[in-house]
């Protein structure tokens, strides 16, 4: 071990590192191979319009197979995937699968009675009930909003695909907003040229800096699941999601709860007037084959729990 030690070396030997070292080129070595294999796939969860129970889009989120550990979550390998650039070319599978789906799936129909009407908020919808059509929402790494090819890349793909630009979201977190500075500003104009709706993920987990709401042309913005999960049962973070709801229709934005785990969250959110939701209690990620089962499902719970447009029946 002490011959390691060399007088060039500059970081001392110790096990732990040379296992993180190790375990970040086997998941280097894992991802490329999944990738250049096609060992990937891409799940989709429900996104329901909270006022009248309706799904109204899907966001789409991939996994990468590895023949040994199954289906992973980016979570695992986000940093590995993002240092190696890598993630860029992810980005760009799920986007061409994301527009696929985004084209051919409509939701199946809910049987709910005679939507309720909506009460005004004065946002653009990003998709609602009197918006028939669903939206497919992707998620993009700082290392794809960074490439100067990514509207053409996005026009590419929608005109692949046959699909409407309106029916694409695209989800940005702020960290990599201010990561790219000016540039991201032109990338967003780029995308939002094209129809596109660009909105804010992860909202309150970065440093918010609430100047870019109004810099830029955003079409909504997503409350992290670590306020959602909270609400309830700490006053703060029920101050904090009140805060972003109101933030974010003051920029005329729709608002979307994610991670919603219960109905009592649920109809908080209601009460608080957020736009859209979505969690575990609606709907879990789902493979396109299983996605109208699972929105299916959600509609006999909420027939049963006369939840949106089942209040009034
Ligand atoms: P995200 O975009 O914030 O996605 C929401 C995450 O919350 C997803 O985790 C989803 O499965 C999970 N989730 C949804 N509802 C609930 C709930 O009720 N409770 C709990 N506990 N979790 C819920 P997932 O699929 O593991 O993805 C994690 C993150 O990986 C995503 O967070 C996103 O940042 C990133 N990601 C996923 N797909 C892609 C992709 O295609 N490209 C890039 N660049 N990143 C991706
Ligand atoms: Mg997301
Ligand atoms: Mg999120
Ligand atoms: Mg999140």
């Amino acid at each position: 071990r002490a011959k390691r030690e060399g007088r060039d070396r500059t970081v001392h030997y110790s096990p732990a590192l040379e296992e993180a070292a190790v375990r970040r080129v086997r998941t280097e070595a894992m991802l490329r191979s999944a990738l250049d294999a096609g060992r990937m796939q891409v799940l989709y969860q429900p996104v329901v319009d909270l006022a009248s129970g309706e799904v109204v889009g899907v966001e789409a989120l991939a996994r990468v197979l590895d023949p040994e550990q199954g289906p992973l979550s980016p979570l695992v390998f986000i940093e590995v995937a993002e240092e190696t650039g890598l993630v860029t070319r992810m980005d760009e599978w799920v986007l061409g699968r994301a527009s696929g789906l985004a084209q051919r799936w409509r939701p199946p129909a809910s049987g709910a009675p005679t939507a309720i009407a909506l009460p005004e908020t004065g946002t653009a919808p990003v998709a609602g009930p009197r918006h028939a059509l669903p939206t497919v929402a992707v998620n993009m790494s700082s290392r794809t909003l960074s490439r100067p090819d990514l509207a053409l890349l996005v026009r590419g793909a929608l005109q692949k695909s046959g699909s409407d630009p309106s029916r694409l979201l695209v989800e940005i977190t702020e960290h990599s907003l201010l990561d790219q500075g000016e540039h991201a500003r032109r990338t967003l104009d780029g995308l939002t040229d094209l129809g596109v709706g660009v909105g804010i993920d992860d909202f309150g987990t970065g440093w918010s800096a609430l100047s870019y709401l109004s810099a830029l042309e955003l079409a909504f913005m997503k409350v992290d699941r670590a306020f959602v999960s909270r609400l309830g049962l700490d006053t703060s973070a029920t101050a904090v999601v009140q805060a972003v709801i109101d933030l974010a229709h003051a920029h005329h934005l729709t608002v979307i709860a994610e991670g919603i785990e219960t109905e009592q969250q649920a109809r908080m959110l209601v009460e608080m007037g957020c736009d859209h939701g979505q969690g575990y209690w609606f709907g879990r990620p789902t493979p396109e084959a299983d996605l109208d089962a699972v929105v299916g499902s959600w509609h006999e719970r909420a027939r049963a729990a006369r939840f949106g447009a089942w209040s009034t029946a």
